[in-house]
C-alpha cells in the first residue's frame, strides 16, 4: 500500500487524530495553514473528487457535515471557516486520497492562491 492516508488510516503512520468513525477519520494537517487545519478523510481509498459516484453521496454528505461539526467544536461556526477539496494538479492536490480541508481561526482571502 503506497498511499500516505491509507497508511495513517491503518495506523502505520501516526497522525494527530481529532475524529474517527466507521467510515471517516479526521486529523490535524501536518503543515497547518490556519490555527485550525483539519483533514476529513474517508477510510475507503478514493483518489480524487473525479472518482466519486452516486453511491458515494452519503459518504460525501458525512464528510461535509463532519467538517461543519469539527468547526463548530472550535466555535468557528459563527465567525466562519473554509472547506476545500483540491482536485488534481492545477488545484494543488498532492495526496491522492480524497480529503476535505477545514480551515478556521483567521480571516481568509478570496480568490484563493
Ligand atoms: P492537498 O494538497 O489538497 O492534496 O492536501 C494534502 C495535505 O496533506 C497537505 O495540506 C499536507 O500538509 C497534508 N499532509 C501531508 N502529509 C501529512 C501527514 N503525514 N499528516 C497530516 N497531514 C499531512
Ligand atoms: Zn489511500
Amino acid at each position: 500500500m503506497s498511499c500516505l492516508f491509507c497508511k495513517i488510516i491503518a495506523g502505520e503512520i501516526p497522525a494527530s487524530k481529532v475524529y474517527e468513525d466507521d467510515q471517516l477519520i479526521a486529523f490535524n494537517d501536518i503543515n497547518p495553514q490556519a490555527p485550525m487545519h483539519v483533514l476529513v478523510v474517508p477510510k475507503r481509498h478514493v483518489a480524487t473528487l473525479n472518482d466519486l459516484s452516486a453511491s458515494d453521496d452519503g459518504l460525501v454528505g458525512a464528510m461535509v457535515r463532519r467538517a461543519a461539526a469539527l468547526a463548530k467544536e472550535k466555535s468557528f461556526d459563527g465567525p466562519g471557516y473554509r472547506t476545500v477539496f483540491n482536485c488534481n494538479g492545477q488545484a494543488g492536490q498532492t495526496v491522492f486520497h480524497l480529503h476535505l480541508h477545514v480551515l478556521g481561526g483567521r480571516t481568509m482571502t478570496w480568490p484563493p492562491g
